[in-house]
Order: C-alpha cells, then structure tokens, then sequence
C-alpha cells in the first residue's frame, strides 16, 4: 500500500485541510513554499498515466477543491502553482496521483533537464 493511501486509512498522521467522500487534501511534509498542499482522490489511481475517462470528473473535483483551498487560505489574488507529476522523467515519487498545490510566495520556474 502506498504511503498515502494509509494517509486516507488514518494509518499514518497527516494534517488534513480538507476532506470529503472522494478526495482528501493535506500539508506537504517537506513545504517547498508557505503554502504546499497535495489533493488527492481517495481512489488509488497510480498517475496521470492510467486515468480513464470515467475518471474527469474526479480531476475536475481536485482542481475545483483545489481553487476553494486557495480562496480559503486568501492565497487567489496573488496566485499559485498547480503541480502534477507523472513518472520517473516527471519526477514522480508516490505512485498515488497527487495534486500540488503551492503558494503564498513568488515561485522560481526550474523546469529544465536534469
Ligand atoms: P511527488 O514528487 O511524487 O510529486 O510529490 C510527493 C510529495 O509527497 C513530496 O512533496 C513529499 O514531500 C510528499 N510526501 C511524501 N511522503 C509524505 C508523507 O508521509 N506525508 C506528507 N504529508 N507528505 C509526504
């Protein structure tokens, strides 16, 4: 089981921020900003790579629980960064399909090969 399905079981801790029948939303252990949040389905889909159709409405919702985070945290105005990685070149590290969402702080753009 991955690390954050056991986030969803209330196996290991996490500070949730947001939670409901399909998707859980929670602090980043290692913050890379003063706000990194992760969005999850608390369905296990692995990444990107094996969404299904019948699954756009449960991105939808993560984008949308997403955007009502940022309302909250009064982070809109000034804007963030929505993150998905995807696989090893996208540098995925917890095979459960995440959601970051990052703020509160003008934000470097590193994108460039390793
Ligand atoms: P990825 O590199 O897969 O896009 O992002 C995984 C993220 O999960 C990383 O930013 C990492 O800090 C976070 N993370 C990994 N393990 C845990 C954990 O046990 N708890 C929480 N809250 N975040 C975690």
């Amino acid at each position: 089981m991955d690390i954050f399905c056991k986030i969803i079981n209330k196996e290991i801790p996490a500070e949730i921020i947001y939670e409901d029948r399909e998707i859980l939303a929670f602090k980043d252990i290692h913050p890379a900003a003063p706000v990194h949040i992760l969005i999850i389905p608390k369905k296990h889909i692995e990444s990107v790579n094996v969404l299904a159709d019948k699954d756009a409405d449960l991105v939808g919702k993560m984008i949308l629980t997403a955007k009502k985070i940022a309302q909250d945290l009064q982070i809109s105005e000034k804007g963030y960064k929505l993150l998905i990685r995807t696989g090893e070149d996208g540098g995925q590290e917890v095979p459960h399909l995440h959601l970051h969402l990052i703020g509160g702080a003008r934000l470097y753009e590193e994108i460039r090969p390793v």
